[in-house]
């Protein structure tokens, strides 16, 4: 698939307060951030031009910024409409937005208590994560030999940047290996989550998720666990031991750039995409696209 650059396009990118044209929107080589992953970030979806839980994704971003000590220099409300300024700007309907806080380039070295916190926010069209082939058949995921650290070794309900540094070798390796993506065990070898995503069971018409103590707990995953009850699911939050997996029905990932994409391989395990995926599948689809007034209770 043809995609257009993400540093050489048209468009522009707010960057403290202004909008940068894209090309423009740089930072300097010391940037603290740059050498020691000093940012939090967020992903959210924009559908027919409108934000989907765009105040949660930019609290759950002001959090992350707490935990990593950087006092940010807007309120929630400044950066929520920041958020809606710049997909305005960029007459985006479908797509992506990516607000990013970090520490800038005064100083070079472990304290950054001198470095200014720094907050931009692109958008760019992203119609899906996975293509419709892929989603018909389900994702192949390999089981990663990284692992989702404890809370006590890193900040580990923050969107942080340094947390993805095993996420990217999780899912090169696994790309690598023929699969789409990797299933990230935790410290106690249980299932945890994906790379950028979080990992759903579904057993004798119950839906099994782990219980998010070391890694994110997603928009997306408490917002399908909500249509799941809806739809008289039972949800089990668990431990789920990797050695569970040989007997489960149906599997799925959620995330706001994956939104729910059914898993039809799970290292040489082969399944179906089944109807509760599909069900929930359908249903996020439809709760993305209603009014916004709705989708902010
Ligand atoms: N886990 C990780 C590591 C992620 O990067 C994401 C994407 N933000 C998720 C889970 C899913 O979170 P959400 O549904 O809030 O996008």
């Amino acid at each position: 698939m043809a995609t257009i650059p993400l540093d050489d396009r048209d468009g522009f990118i707010w960057m403290d307060g202004k909008m940068v044209p894209w090309r423009d929107a740089k930072v300097h080589f010391v940037t603290h951030a740059l050498h020691y992953a000093s940012g939090v970030f967020e992903g959210i979806r924009a559908y027919g031009g409108n934000i989907f839980k765009l105040r949660e994704h930019n609290q759950r971003l002001l959090d992350g910024s707490k935990v990593m000590d950087m006092k940010v220099p807007y309120t929630l409300e400044e950066i929520n409409k920041a958020c809606e300024e710049v997909i305005k700007v960029n007459k985006i309907g479908d797509g992506y937005l990516r607000p990013l806080i970090w520490r800038g380039s005064e100083a070079l070295g472990v304290t950054a208590q001198a470095n200014k916190i720094h907050v931009a926010i692109a958008a760019w069209e992203w119609p899906s994560y996975f293509s419709p082939e892929l989603l018909s058949k389900g994702i192949a995921i390999k089981t990663s030999r990284w692992r989702r650290p404890s809370p006590d070794n890193a900040p580990v309900h923050a969107k942080a940047c340094g947390l993805y540094m095993i996420c990217t070798l999780s899912k090169h390796e696994a790309e690598n290996a023929g699969y789409n993506d990797a299933l990230m065990l935790d410290y106690r070898g249980r299932v945890a989550e994906l790379t950028g995503a979080n990992f759903f069971m579904i057993k004798n018409g119950e839906l099994h998720t782990p219980t998010p103590d070391c890694f994110l707990d997603g928009i997306t995953r408490r917002t399908v666990m909500d249509l799941a009850r809806k739809h008289g699911i039972k949800v089990i939050e668990r431990a789920i031991m990797p050695e569970e997996l040989k007997g489960g029905d149906e599997f799925f990932v959620t995330g706001t750039a994956a939104e729910v994409t059914p898993v039809g391989k799970i290292d040489d395990m082969v399944f179906k995409v089944g109807p509760i995926t599909n069900m929930l599948r359908e249903e996020y689809g439809k709760l993305v696209r209603q009014a916004p007034l709705k989708q902010t209770a």
